[in-house]
């Protein structure tokens, strides 16, 4: 095979690496910011700057902001729409009560409405510090559902996703003006609610991502590297959710799929169905403070590239390293990175 840089493994992650001591404690899942309003950006900004200079140090292909100006995954999104309190949320059972029995959700209190774009500016600002190709996370319109208090009614869970997925449209387009190489939406529930990703996540998704012609992505995992949820793995045995979904995103007009496989008991070779998109294989498990080795890393690449063409796999942790230590996760990036380049130094 010809070692062309069309056909190498790339690198990159899926989205975001843990806040410095100066925006939140450690692992917190929602930041509660410890500067005032009024430095909060500043701050903010140099978090942004120290893990752009990591990523380009380690060598990673495509990089993020480290989500370093977001308390939330999800609730960064919402803080930027009409219509959703987060200031006063409940709780309720979301992921199916798989990993807690309830937690934390933001309310709904009337229509959901984008007021204009919520994160073009702070990617502005994170172009104009690297040249580097940079992803975008936003939530998926199924997460988004399964994460939310519907007090205002009416409307069922997958008209209501529909409806998220016209706001989540307008936010992507609004990126993809801004700059974005890459859009990704996070699906973790594409691996609980089986059925429903067939009969209407995936025609959402692809909802949310129409008309944006850059790299558009979805993220699929079990989750943070959490205590939760690694008792839940530890204790499933049925790894079968991907032999549905990959499929059906194997005929979508999503470009790259990002899969959880380092932590889980996944079989590598469900990524065979997505031979015409590009893999983000997990091959860092993002529950560890151990560092992986690059022959760990290289092993794990080796064994997808029975499944994959290395031009159309990439080197990926298996969900945010958020809740890591900024060591260990600084070790990680290097560690995807050093593996990835004993493959195409043997490929
Ligand atoms: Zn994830």
């Amino acid at each position: 095979m010809t070692n062309t840089p069309g056909n190498q493994v790339r690198a990159t992650i899926v989205g975001s690496l843990p806040k410095p001591s100066w925006l939140c404690g450690p692992g917190e899942m929602f930041a509660n910011w410890r500067l005032p309003a009024e430095t909060l950006g500043e701050g903010q900004d140099d978090a942004v700057r120290i893990w752009i200079a990591e990523q380009e140090k380690s060598g990673l292909d495509v990089v993020t902001d480290g989500e370093q100006r977001r308390r939330h995954y999800i609730w960064g999104f919402y803080d930027g729409l009409d219509g959703i309190d987060t200031i006063n949320p409940g709780k309720r059972t979301q992921r199916g009560g798989r990993y807690h029995k309830e937690i934390s959700a933001a309310r709904m209190i009337g229509e959901p409405e984008w007021r204009g774009p919520i994160f073009a500016a702070a990617l502005r600002a994170t172009r104009a510090m690297t040249d580097k190709p940079i992803k975008v996370t936003l939530p998926g319109p199924m997460t988004i559902v399964d994460s939310l208090i519907d007090t205002v009614g009416g409307r069922s869970e997958e008209q209501l996703a529909f409806r998220f997925a016209e706001l989540l449209n307008q936010e992507a387009l609004a990126l993809q003006e801004a700059g974005a190489a890459v859009i990704q939406f996070d699906e973790p529930c594409f691996n609980v609610y089986i059925d429903k990703v067939k009969d209407w996540g995936v025609a959402a998704l692809e909802r949310a991502a129409r008309g944006v012609t850059v790299t558009k992505a979805v993220h699929i995992c079990y989750g943070y590297g959490t205590a939760d949820v690694k008792r839940w793995k530890t204790a499933n045995t049925d790894w079968s959710h991907y032999e549905v979904t990959l499929p059906l995103l194997a005929s979508s007009t999503i470009d790259q799929v990002s899969v959880e496989t380092a932590a889980s008991g996944v079989d590598v070779s469900v990524i065979s169905a997505l031979r015409s998109k590009d893999v983000l294989l997990g091959v860092v498990d993002v529950g560890s403070e151990t560092v992986e080795s690059a022959e760990t890393v290289a092993d794990r690449l080796r064994a997808a590239l029975k499944h994959a063409d290395p031009g159309h796999l990439f080197a990926c942790t298996d969900c945010g390293m958020m809740p890591l230590s900024r060591r260990a996760a600084e070790g990680k990036l290097r560690a995807l990175v050093a593996g990835t380049a004993l493959i195409n130094a043997t490929t």
